[in-house]
């Protein structure tokens, strides 16, 4: 498993709706601005579970720890947004999607892809960081037959 930093895709401006930090949230979101890709596993059922959470939701275990995440996986489902929220309005329309990453874990974020991309399921995606002015986001982009390693 490629446990490499994400690549980087600069964004000019702020994120349009920042996270929540929190003294748990924050190793998460501090990692991730450096490119480190992780969430939570738990110690007793060994689930791994995103977004990252301090009890395990599927045992209720309180035993859980940081563990890396690979970059890869599939677009399970994608949707481009149009009438966006206002606090998204300057960014749209811009594409969402929900991915299965090769770990099993199924995530929702934001999908780097110009209407000139056809997002297609099952196609394969790699997560990047979007790295805005004021603070790191997670999301994928599609992986191109010439781009794969
Ligand atoms: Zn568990």
């Amino acid at each position: 498993m490629n446990h490499n930093p994400l690549p980087m895709v600069s964004v000019t401006g702020n994120l349009s709706y920042p996270p929540r930090l929190s003294v748990f949230t924050q190793t998460f979101w501090n990692g991730l601005r450096a490119g480190q890709w992780q969430t939570t596993c738990c110690e007793d059922c060994k689930k791994v579970t995103f977004p990252p959470k301090p009890v395990c939701p599927h045992c209720w275990s309180p035993r859980v720890s940081w563990q890396p995440l690979g970059s890869k996986g599939v677009l399970y489902s994608w949707t481009r947004i149009h009438a966006a929220p206002a606090v998204f309005a300057s960014e749209s329309p811009y594409a969402v999607g929900i991915v299965d990453l090769t770990e099993g874990v199924r995530l929702a974020c934001r999908l780097v892809a110009g209407t000139d991309v056809a997002l297609t399921p099952g196609m394969p995606v790699e997560m990047v960081v979007l790295r805005y002015e004021d603070g790191p986001l997670f999301a994928a982009r599609p992986v191109l037959e010439s781009q794969e390693d």
